[in-house]
């Protein structure tokens, strides 16, 4: 059986040879949080596009500067004002934040190490060249490339994009995710269920995490454990990027999802992986379309999806894949776990100053879906350990969403 590393490496090669041109489309700047680049963003022309300065204080020639020394002021310059006069020897001029320097100064000095009688101001220290000057084109140089393909619009990627007039953004389309649960005993949110079935609670955790990682989800409902329904099911979703199924993969007379996925021809490219929960996950294609068959009970669905699925939207979105979101905590309460699978434990994480330190949290087994809304990481227990002690560094994997 596959570790959950190789399984990801598994996911992500079979992705990324797969994968072809993506759709793209003209996103407005308000609406592109989260999604990919498809084309890149350059600078319309040099940032700072004037030498900035970056503090309030006076302009001089450094040389000039110097301890006890005075000069004249001639003139104030605000941020947005024009500037077109060079400095004269033996001047200076009072300058703000965010204004331009003007040519022959080469020194902002702060305003605080200074004294000021009429026109005539006096320097407590000596100027370096250059401080307090953010110079042209540092940033960034005209028809720079600052944002390229494949990267994902966080807030500062937006702001960047705004800073040049980019407020149409060439975005990759989402990749589609057909979500489909599996079992006799799941019944719609919005019904009453009988008194010994469920609610399809996993479709709307899905959706979420679906969501979350950039893709767009399309929901199927639910498919009885029969081969009709499943294979009827099943055939709508391989209309799409990527089909996740939960339920119906582990070894009960009644999981027939792999033998269904089996006789519409799909390949398998693990059936199986060492962790607790989520061991019976399943990964392989059937025509273009990525299928992952996720274990039914809701918490190992949980991390089944962030582990596997997630790698597989990022990269049929046209981004790389992001790493996961692994800290490293002190542990708060001893562990002793079974050892032979890796274990990913529904855990608290408190920061303690910058010190995380993290708790595994009381839990039913992996149909708990409580211990996981308390949750905010998944405290990680190599297959190799059995006992872990209070106080030793252990690594736990973030819950973005809480974070
Ligand atoms: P399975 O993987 O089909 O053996 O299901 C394992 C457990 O997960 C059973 O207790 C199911 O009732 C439960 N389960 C299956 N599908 C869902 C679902 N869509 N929502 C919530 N729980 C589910
Ligand atoms: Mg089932």
């Amino acid at each position: 059986m596959l570790t959950y590393e190789q399984a990801r490496r598994t996911v992500i090669e079979q992705v990324e040879k797969a994968r072809g041109p993506r759709a793209a489309a003209n996103i407005s700047i308000w609406d592109a949080l989260g999604l990919v680049l498809a084309e890149e963003v350059k600078t319309d022309r040099d940032y700072p596009p004037f030498h900035r300065s970056t503090r309030d204080g006076y302009a001089v020639r450094a040389a000039e500067a110097t301890p006890g020394a005075t000069l004249r002021c001639v003139a104030e310059i605000k941020a947005g004002d024009t500037v077109t006069q060079p400095l004269a020897s033996g001047t200076c001029v009072q300058i703000m934040t965010g204004a331009a320097v003007p040519s022959s100064a080469d020194a902002v000095v702060m305003i605080e190490h200074t004294s000021r009688d009429g026109d005539s101001v006096r320097f407590e220290r000596a100027a370096q060249p250059g401080q307090n000057i953010v110079p042209r084109g540092s940033e960034a140089k005209r028809a720079d490339t600052i944002l390229p393909p494949g990267m994902r619009l966080g807030y500062a990627e937006l702001a960047l994009a705004a800073q040049v007039g980019a407020t149409q953004l060439r975005c990759a389309s989402k990749p589609r995710v057909a979500i489909l649960s599996t079992g006799d005993e799941v019944v719609a949110i919005d019904q009453e269920p009988g008194a010994f079935q469920i609610r399809n609670s996993n479709s709307v955790s899905l959706a979420a995490q679906v969501r979350l990682a950039g893709g767009e989800p399309v929901l199927l409902g639910n498919a009885a454990d029969r081969i009709d329904d499943l294979r009827e099911k099943i055939s709508r979703g391989l209309r799409e990027d990527v089909l996740v199924l939960s339920g119906g993969v582990s070894m009960g007379k009644y999981d027939l999802v792999e033998t269904v996925l089996k006789d519409l021809g799909a390949e398998f490219y693990f059936d199986g992986v060492a962790i607790r929960p989520g061991r019976p996950a399943v990964f392989g294609k059937c025509g273009d379309t990525f299928v992952f068959g996720l274990p039914g009970n809701p918490v190992s669905t949980m991390v089944t999806f962030e582990l596997f699925v997630v790698p597989a939207i990022d990269l049929l979105g046209g981004s790389s894949a992001r790493d996961l979101p692994f800290v490293e905590a002190r542990l708060g309460a001893a562990l002793n776990e079974k050892p032979g699978l890796t274990h990913f434990l529904p855990a608290r994480v408190e920061w303690r100053g910058t010190k995380p330190e993290v708790k595994a949290l009381p839990w039913q087994g992996s149909g708990d879906i409580a211990a996981l809304a308390r949750a905010n990481c998944f405290l990680v227990v190599a297959a190799d350990r059995e006992q872990v002690k209070v106080g030793e560094t252990v690594p736990i994997l973030l819950r973005k969403d809480t974070i």
